[in-house]
């Protein structure tokens, strides 16, 4: 009569459940060392279901026993703490009355997990009491002394009536539930889920190879307490028929009704944190607005789903900052931990929304990346601070030295270092009250999140693949240099191209520091850096309006300067994104490369020009053009000048030609297309001394 009484399959957890917290007297010898979850609950429904065959039963153990051992193979045996937090130990056991008459009174052992709520056969609650004593089923082991009978209540009677209960448990009234709503497809992911319970959960939050089932249910079990402390009636209306939200409504007013074993625990933090709920209507609520979140399609939507919770929660006057949404539900995976912090980045601070990578819904808590500044200019690259720097309607940038401030940005990404050191790190000169102001100007902007998101993608791809330059050895070599070219044959130049040569060579030699170190000409030696904003100004003009042959002196003069320090580095270079980085990002900036260079040159007209004109002409933002004017030099001198620019180009080759190889001034002419006179004249204004005519008899002179 005890087989019949309580199914052999029943017994594992059954005396689980009694090492886990409620006494179960003379049980435990037959179920010393038995694991809870790695029991398969939907196997032990099926055969006592149908068992009684007392062959039957044996082999369905011996099954039971190669599961666990297969079980605990691939994945060692959970610590006794964890499995007590997996199981959401309750004492008892709830019941179907539809199944308990159906199957002539037998208990399927899967009711004695919180998991289960609800009958996916009959498409009820489960039963939490019985309707006559109020007591909770099973709580202790029937008295062998006692006759049990089946279908009917086991508990004590209370004072003065006979010794047991014995109402007849399957004449219960069950709360029905749509079997297609969202209680019973959660119910359903459960008991799938706990009949393979060493296969990971492939739910799409935890990433390709999913996570392992305890880890799932202990999120589960830290969501659910969080919707059953903090949640509204509201917020949870489309999760539940009314009649299942009025019962959770009723046993949160009233959570721990006599009969429950009050854990000691229950005193301390959240009311509901450590014993799970005693009613099913709360379980199946709490559950099934945890697994709504749990299966969103990646971390960023997670936070989307969970964020009418966490504001509950916040709203519930708990701080809540990246360094304790793990102390909101106690022990949570690192995905979920993730998207609960996404869930508050627009009120998180914003350095800490970089260091945690909220925007990428990075699941890698900061690290020390100081490394990085080996690979970031003291100013963010141009073509970065171009598409990153936030600017008012006038098109003046949102904050001084953005570029700089960009620079530190990208270092604190992902990055556990204070930000004083990071300022340090890239070289800069601005403070840190500077860099805060800055970040919080960003969040502020429309676009600041689409920022902080290219610069945390900026981190990682340099973090990934590096960079060819060593910005800290170029600043190191560099940054206490007063001159990198010889004023005299910068001037010299300038004679040959310009009609009103500037008259020293600062600006030059401002562009060489600039370009070799990647610091802002203001960080240059005093001897060289613009002090007022005048000559800052001027500079950028420079910058803008250089002329090729001017440019391709300075980058001959940056590389000759490399070259004889044995740096084998690029001059200048910039880190690329691939396209689908930026991909729905919405950037304050143009994209730099969205005008190319031959277009630039196109629309450049003969002579002067405006940059706001071009600006126009090109449909994009003055900083765009000067950007691009910059990068790829544009000749807007008068066809006077035009002429002798390529001169000023081209007459050190041409000096080569007839020194070394001992061209004639005619072949150089014939091999550039232009007249002897124009060769003569450049050899001698840049100092050749030419032989006299006729000095190689042998080759023919032209007639
Ligand atoms: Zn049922
Ligand atoms: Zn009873």
């Amino acid at each position: 009569m005890a087989g019949v009484h309580r199914g052999p399959s029943d017994l594992p957890v059954h005396g689980r459940a009694r090492r886990i917290r409620s006494p179960q007297p003379g049980d435990g010898h037959v179920c010393a060392g038995a694991a809870g979850l790695d029991h398969p609950p939907h196997a032990g429904r099926t055969r006592v279901h149908h068992g009684g065959h007392r062959s039957r039963r044996g082999r369905a153990r011996g099954d039971d026993l190669a599961a666990l051992r297969r079980a605990r193979g691939g994945h060692p045996a959970p610590a006794p703490a964890g499995d007590r937090r997996v199981l959401w130990g309750r004492a008892g056991s709830r019941f179907c009355p539809f199944c308990l008459a159906d199957s002539g009174g037998r208990w399927l052992v899967a009711w004695r997990l919180s998991w289960s709520f609800a009958c996916t056969r009959h498409h009820v609650l489960l039963v939490d009491r019985c309707p006559a004593c109020h007591r909770v089923p099973r709580l202790r082991s029937h008295p062998r002394r006692e006759t049990p009978r089946p279908g009917r209540c086991s508990s004590a009677a209370p004072d003065g009536g006979p010794p047991r209960c014995h109402h007849p448990l399957t004449d219960t009234p069950a709360t029905a539930i749509p079997a297609d709503g969202d209680l019973a497809e959660a119910q359903r992911l459960i008991d799938t889920a706990l009949t393979t319970p060493g296969r990971p959960v492939r739910w799409p939050l935890y990433g390709p190879d999913g996570a392992p089932l305890n880890v799932v249910l202990r999120d589960a079990k830290s969501l659910g307490v969080l919707v059953l402390n903090h949640a509204t009636p509201d917020a949870l209306g489309p999760l539940a028929p009314s009649d299942v939200l009025e019962r959770l409504e009723r046993y949160r007013a009233d959570p721990l009704p006599a009969g429950s074993q009050r854990s000691p625990d229950a005193l301390h933090g959240d009311l509901h944190s450590h014993v799970a709920p005693g009613d099913a209507a709360a379980t199946a609520v709490a559950v099934t607005a945890a697994f709504r979140i749990l299966r969103a399609e990646n971390i960023r939507s997670a936070a989307r789903a969970v964020q009418w919770l966490t504001d509950r929660v916040a709203a519930s006057g708990r701080a809540l900052h990246p360094g304790n949404v793990v102390a909101l539900g106690g022990v949570i995976s690192p995905a979920l931990e993730a998207a609960l912090r996404c869930s508050r980045e627009s009120k998180l601070m914003p350095v800490a929304r970089l260091r945690h990578r909220t925007g990428v819904g990075s699941t890698r808590p900061p690290s020390d990346r100081d490394n990085r500044a080996c690979v970031l200019p003291t100013a963010l690259w141009p073509e970065w601070a171009l598409r990153l720097t936030p600017r008012h309607a006038s098109g003046r940038p949102a904050a001084q030295r953005a570029d700089e401030l960009l620079a530190v940005a990208c270092l604190l990404a992902g990055n556990t270092t204070p930000i004083h050191a990071a300022v340090r790190l890239t070289g800069t000169t601005v403070s840190s009250h500077n860099v805060s102001t800055f970040l919080a100007t960003l969040t502020r902007h429309p676009n600041g999140a689409d920022v902080l998101h290219t610069l945390i993608v900026l981190a990682d791809h340099l973090d990934a693949h590096g960079a060819p330059i060593d910005y800290i050895r170029r600043r190191a070599l560099f940054t206490a240099r007063p001159q990198f070219i010889d004023a005299r044959a910068w001037l010299e130049m300038q004679r040959w191209l310009r009609s009103n040569p500037g008259p020293d060579a600062v600006h030059a030699q401002r562009w060489l520091f600039h370009t070799i170190t990647g610091s802002p000409a203001h960080l240059a030696h005093p001897a060289i850096a613009p002090a007022t904003p005048a000559q800052r100004q001027h500079y950028q003009r420079f910058r803008w309006r250089i002329l090729p042959a001017e440019a391709e002196l300075l980058h001959h003069t940056a590389r000759t300067l490399l070259d004889e320090h044995g740096i084998d580095e690029p001059v200048q270079w910039a880190p690329q994104l691939p396209v689908h980085a930026l991909r729905d990002l919405q950037l304050p900036g143009p994209d730099p490369y969205s005008i190319s260079a031959d277009r630039l040159h196109q629309a450049v007209p003969g002579s002067d020009f405006s940059v706001a004109q071009l600006a126009r002409t090109l449909e994009t933002t003055t900083a765009h053009v000067v950007h691009l004017l910059a990068q790829h030099p544009v000749d807007w001198s008068p066809p006077r000048f035009r002429r002798t620019q390529r001169t000023a180009n081209r007459s050190a080759q041409w000096r080569l030609w007839y020194e070394r190889d001992h061209l004639s001034l005619q072949a150089i002419a014939d091999r550039e297309d232009t007249s002897l006179a124009a060769i003569r004249l450049a050899l001698l204004k840049n100092g050749t001394r030419l032989r006299p005519a006729g000095s190689y008899p042998g080759r023919p002179r032209r007639k």
